[in-house]
């Protein structure tokens, strides 16, 4: 499962969200072409990832949605959950934790850390801010794997290697800087301003 390719992880995560719709309106079972038709894509697609992970459903029936439910969550969460940290809690950091927490129970943000005094040491939606200086003792004894970038631009670089020095295993950066980390750290990198002047370029391209 190790080498489930990036894509397919991302699919499987889509339809766990969609497979849980179907089964919260009392759905049981579930062909391969209605995911594709939720998700807009191939039905090929759905199958093609869907052995990929060693499950397979019935002609006439199709999936078992809570077997393949439970089959997703074994394969992409860990049974006792995973840690997050956000690093600078302005106003897409505090969006970030208003947004996520209470989604996914095996996902939680249990920390924040900023360089501001002012923010220091309160607590933003339940999360307690702590100083970026104490990153690496509280990462190490709240058990924290994955940090998510907030921080102005200029400050990411500085701040990836504070959190791989910090025994970081995985990182989402949120900001405009691309990062470097060491191979054994997965990176995502999301930056919203690049992808919504890519969907203006479209727009205005097909206008
Ligand atoms: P606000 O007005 O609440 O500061 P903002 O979204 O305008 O929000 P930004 O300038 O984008 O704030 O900064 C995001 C957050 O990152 C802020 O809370 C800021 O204090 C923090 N920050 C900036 N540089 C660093 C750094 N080097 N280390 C840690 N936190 C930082």
């Amino acid at each position: 499962m190790k080498h489930l390719p990036h894509k397919t992880i991302e699919r499987l995560s889509q339809y766990r969200r969609a497979l849980l719709i179907c089964a919260a309106k009392g759905k049981a079972h579930i062909f391969s072409h209605e995911i594709a038709k939720i998700q807009h894509i191939t039905p090929v697609q759905v199958r093609r990832d869907i052995m990929l992970i060693g499950y397979t459903g019935t002609l006439r029936k199709g999936y078992n949605v809570q077997e393949l439910i439970d089959l997703i969550g074994d394969i992409i969460d860990t049974k006792e959950g995973l840690n997050v940290a956000i690093v600078g809690i302005g106003n897409l950091g505090r969006a970030m934790i208003n947004y996520f927490n209470g989604k996914r129970t095996k996902l939680s943000i249990v920390a924040a850390f900023d360089s501001n005094p002012d923010k220091v040491e309160r607590a933003f939606s339940g999360v307690k801010c702590y100083h970026i200086d104490q990153m690496g003792e509280i990462i190490k004894n709240e058990n924290i794997s994955i940090g998510i970038i907030t921080v102005p631009a200029g400050a990411a670089p500085e701040i990836t290697e504070k959190l791989v020095n910090s025994g970081i295993k995985g990182i989402l950066n949120f900001t405009p800087k691309p990062v470097n980390v060491p191979s054994r750290i997965y990176l995502e990198e999301y930056d919203m301003i690049t992808s919504l002047e890519k969907i203006a370029f479209f727009v205005k391209t097909h206008a």
